[in-house]
């Protein structure tokens, strides 16, 4: 790829954060602070500390509770990254197709503070209608859209997409988000909270339908719009979502320069696996998390329950027992009730209502290994090149073209799907997955053979069906909030009953922004305070943590 540059330098590489909205701390500043994330008192050194899931959030909490001179001990049931999960196709030196998350928006700076610190190089993502993706194809209804940019389609295209700006302002967008920008979090909080309750109760496909300014509109603008959304396509399969999830999305930026890790994601969690401590850690100059585990994480956690002398007790899936100060759960909450027998005592039975009713999405994804990036060949009839990343109402739904530079073998994700577009393919075997989207994309591109271009084994995941999963993410349904905030403020267990304390959880469902990586990451954060403090450490005083300034910026509480 020629585009290739380094992770962006410096401390916000773009105004607008992941500040927010619910909770407005600002992340990026309390890693960069040169006093650290807090210390835990001399007697605590070395305490055990059991995380469950080897994941980012997993691997970053474990990260900074190595560095305050805790002992994090990782489970994990199948490899380190989870959802980060970059295959490498065989036979192909570095050649990947990211099965997990692939697309990072720079106003993650949490994420990129690790990206950055892991050296790790990022290009930006051929999302529809960028730069990076050459020329975009939008086919729907039977009918096929070349163009490099927005204006190169049909007006129509333009027409859906200054709707959606101006419903957008019709609930104050700009200020919310300049808001943000400034890190203004009083106007943030007073602006953010006044449209919880209001929108807490009501799906994106309200929003859309009843806004003024799609309402004006024929019905295949909303068509059409489901089809390209916004930022990265297909939105239509979160139109059942909270709107609420939708709006953090935007106002964020979320959507907008999104970049591709060159080599994989998964070098994020499998790199924080071998990165020394900083010379602030007691611990000696060199320690690993590898080198505290032996090289490899313990196996799968099978029950997590509570011992007479209140230690957390851990039994793995071969009856291994362990005893810790705290636990991290970090695995998608559905399997703390059908993979891990966790004892009901220790969450309380309104937080236990939260982690079942959440509702995680469907998602497949199949892609194959290609000789070269044909698809810029140049049509001599067109003059446009044969092939472009491609949206479409058909079962594909999203293809996305990846070039790795002269010479060397390209990758399709030949389809990406979710919810019923992903059930569509749950039951098919890897061979009908492909041949399926090949005669979808042989109806768009008649006089193209993909399939003769194909080298090596494809590969294929359905999240859902894999049962350290059950789901792709979490994507919250109107009505949601009060189980996200439930969730989320967890990690604040002062007044929590004993029985309660010392169990903690992370990960992107545990955040209000989840199916981004940023939202693992701040998540894992927060509960890095909550064990530190648990063992009686503090932050530094010029560095306040999240739960220092809790009260402060607190996400709205709706009341049951
Ligand atoms: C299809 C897809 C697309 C995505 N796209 C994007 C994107 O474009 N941009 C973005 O920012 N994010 C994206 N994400 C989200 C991103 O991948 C996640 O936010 C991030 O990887 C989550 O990390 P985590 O640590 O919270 O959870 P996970 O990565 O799920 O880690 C949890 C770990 O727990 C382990 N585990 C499960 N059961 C047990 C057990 N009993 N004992 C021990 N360990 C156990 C699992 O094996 C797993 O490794 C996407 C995710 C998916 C699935």
């Amino acid at each position: 790829m020629s585009m290739t540059h380094p992770v962006p330098e410096g401390r916000r590489p773009e105004p607008v954060t992941v500040f927010g909205p619910d909770f407005p701390f600002a992340y990026d500043d309390w890693l960069a602070h040169p006093a650290g994330l807090g210390t835990v008192p001399g007697s605590a050194r070395e305490a055990p500390v059991a995380v469950v899931g080897a994941g980012l959030a997993g691997m970053v909490a474990a990260y900074e509770l190595m560095e305050l001179g805790l002992r994090p001990v990782v489970y994990e049931r199948s490899r380190i990254g989870g959802r980060l999960r970059s295959h490498e196709f065989a036979g192909a030196d570095g050649v990947i197709a990211e099965l997990g998350g692939m697309r990072f928006p720079v106003s993650g700076t949490s994420f990129f503070h690790y990206a950055r610190r892991l050296g790790l190089t990022c290009v930006p993502f051929p999302n529809p209608l960028t730069e990076a993706a050459g020329s975009t194809v939008v086919d729907i209804g039977g009918q096929t859209y070349h163009g490099r940019t927005l204006a190169e389609l049909p007006p129509e295209f333009t027409e859906v997409a200054r709707a959606w700006d101006e419903a957008l302002e019709e609930i104050g967008f700009a200020e919310l988000q300049n808001a943000i920008r400034a890190r203004d979090v009083e106007t943030l909080k007073q602006r953010w909270d006044a449209l919880v309750p209001l929108w807490d109760g009501r799906s994106f496909y309200d929003f859309v339908a009843t806004s003024q300014a799609f309402s004006k509109l024929p019905f295949r603008h909303r068509e059409l719009f489901g089809l390209v959304g916004f930022g990265t396509g297909g939105w239509d399969s979160d139109f059942p979502n909270s709107m609420l999830e939708i709006l953090r999305v935007v106002v964020t930026n979320c959507d907008t320069n999104q970049q591709l890790v060159v080599g994989g994601a998964e070098q994020l969690p499998r790199r924080l696996w071998t990165l020394p401590v900083s010379e602030r850690s007691p611990w000696p100059a060199g320690t690993t998390l590898a080198s505290l585990h032996g090289g490899v994480p313990r196996a799968g956690v099978a029950a997590i329950g509570r011992g007479g002398d209140g230690l957390l007790v851990i039994r793995d899936r071969w009856g291994a027992s362990g005893a810790y100060g705290a636990v991290l759960a970090t695995c998608h909450s559905w399997l703390l009730t059908t993979q891990i027998e966790c004892d009901e005592s220790l969450f309380s039975q309104q937080l236990w209502m939260a982690l079942d009713r959440t509702r995680y999405m469907q998602s497949s994804k199949t892609f194959v290994m290609v000789d070269r990036p044909f698809w810029k060949d140049v049509n001599p009839l067109t003059g446009l090149p044969v092939m472009g990343m491609t949206l479409t109402d058909r079962l594909t739904r999203g293809t996305y073209l990846f070039d790795n530079g002269p010479g060397r073998p390209a990758v399709i994700c030949l389809t990406y799907s979710w919810m019923s577009d992903a059930l569509k393919m749950l039951p098919y075997d890897i061979d009908q997955r492909v041949k399926l989207a090949l005669d979808a994309l042989g109806k768009i591109y008649p006089g193209i053979d993909i399939a003769s271009h194909i080298v090596g084994d494809p590969v294929t995941v359905s999240w859902e069906d894999d049962p350290d999963f059950l789901g792709a993410f979490k994507g919250a349904l109107p009505g949601h909030y009060r189980y996200n905030h439930r969730m989320y403020s967890h990690f604040m267990q002062a007044g929590r009953p004993p029985a309660e304390r010392g169990m903690f959880m992370a990960g992107d469902d545990i955040s209000f922004t989840p199916a981004w990586a940023e939202g693992a990451v701040q998540t894992a954060l927060n509960a890095v305070w909550g064990v530190m403090t648990h063992f009686g450490g503090a932050s530094h005083p010029d560095n306040p943590g999240p739960g220092d300034l809790y009260d402060k910026l607190a996400p709205l509480d709706l009341g049951d």
